[in-house]
């Protein structure tokens, strides 16, 4: 623990939490750890790299890591420059996590990068092959040992539901991901589909392993304008990620803007979080498709049109900072379920 008696940037709307927490919590990032304080603005769900793990290993003329850096670096200059000061990576190893690739970018970003242990939906044979309690030793060690001989630690636990529903090896991965949770008081952050209520799936699987769903981020919930499973989502505890902006092939922006507006005026912004989910670089979609199919899927839609465009649908800066700042800060300082 470090920063006793520090002045916090954002001190004043803390809230609740400032006199409980002031200089006494931290958040584990790619440049090692940080006063929850500092994390100010945080976009919840993004990626710095995702790739096919292997492809570029037995094919490295596919791969400028140097030239991939130097993008990663301007993307995230320019959202500093946004005023955004935090993301979080949720890369896992069917994504292609890179750590050293993550930690060089961090080295030379002044946005903090909380990073991810976990597993998405694609899973390696490794995840079925083993047990639960395998698995979920492998999230323990990048939580509280660090991600390979980086010394990064994970802060943050990914795991996926997709259209396959629960798969036995996706039930080994949730069922990991929860007992890797209850060790470590750790927050997870899930992927949903979000069309097949699988976020539903999620919180019963969580909840039978005795985790409180408190400490849950249901990923994707942007996806859906069904406000009765986004607000069952919420009622059960969970914060919901509204968290692929840009991403219209999934829902359009009116309509994200609009279900969000909706929500905060029924009182749900204490448990929603805001994201694209993009990337600096991807090998899963040319940069030719994304501009073509996805051009307002990057870092900068959030603070360039987005927050425009919530204020404009009656959001109040209050509860853009609640989303942005406190719910993300209260996210990570939270060690068991005495969130709210
Ligand atoms: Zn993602």
């Amino acid at each position: 623990m470090d920063g006793h008696g520090r002045v916090l940037p954002y001190a004043g709307l803390a809230g609740p939490f400032l006199e409980r927490e002031v200089g006494m919590a931290t958040v584990e990032t790619a440049r090692g750890p940080v006063d929850t304080g500092e994390l100010g603005p945080t976009l919840m769900h993004e990626h710095v790299v995702t790739r096919s793990p292997g492809v570029q290993e037995n094919w490295p003329h596919l791969w400028d890591r140097e030239g991939i850096v130097a993008i990663a670096e301007r993307k995230l200059a320019e959202l500093y420059d946004r005023g955004i000061r935090s993301i979080v990576d949720l890369t896992t190893v069917d994504l292609g996590r890179d750590i050293d690739l993550i930690a060089a970018v961090a080295r030379r970003s002044r946005v903090h990068i909380v990073v991810a242990t976990g597993v998405w939906w694609m899973p390696q044979r490794y995840f079925h092959a083993h047990g639960v309690d395998a698995v979920a030793e492998l999230f323990l060690r990048d939580i509280t040992q660090g991600i390979g001989t980086s010394g990064v630690k994970a802060a943050i636990i990914k795991c996926a539901t997709d259209t396959a529903g629960v798969t036995p090896v996706i039930d080994n991965v949730l069922r990991a991901s929860a007992r890797a949770q209850k060790a470590t008081g750790v927050p997870i952050s899930t992927h949903t589909w979000a069309a097949g209520r699988t976020g539903e799936m999620q919180q019963a699987i969580f909840a039978q392993e005795g985790v409180d769903l408190s400490r849950v981020i249901i990923g994707h919930s942007g996806d859906s304008e069904d406000l009765g499973y986004l607000r069952g989502l919420m009622e059960r505890g969970s914060t919901i990620g509204m968290d692929r902006f840009g991403l219209e092939n999934f829902l359009s922006t009116a309509k994200r803007v609009e279900v969000l507006a909706k929500l905060c005026a029924e009182g749900y912004a204490p448990r929603m979080v805001l994201s694209h989910d993009a990337n600096c670089w991807t090998d899963m979609l040319s940069e030719d498709a994304k501009k073509r199919t996805r051009p307002l899927w990057h870092y900068n839609h959030i603070p360039d049109d987005i927050l425009p465009a919530l204020r404009k649908a009656g959001v109040s800066e209050d509860q853009i900072d609640q989303m942005l700042v406190r719910n993300p800060r209260a996210i990570f300082e939270a060690r068991s379920g005495a969130r709210r």
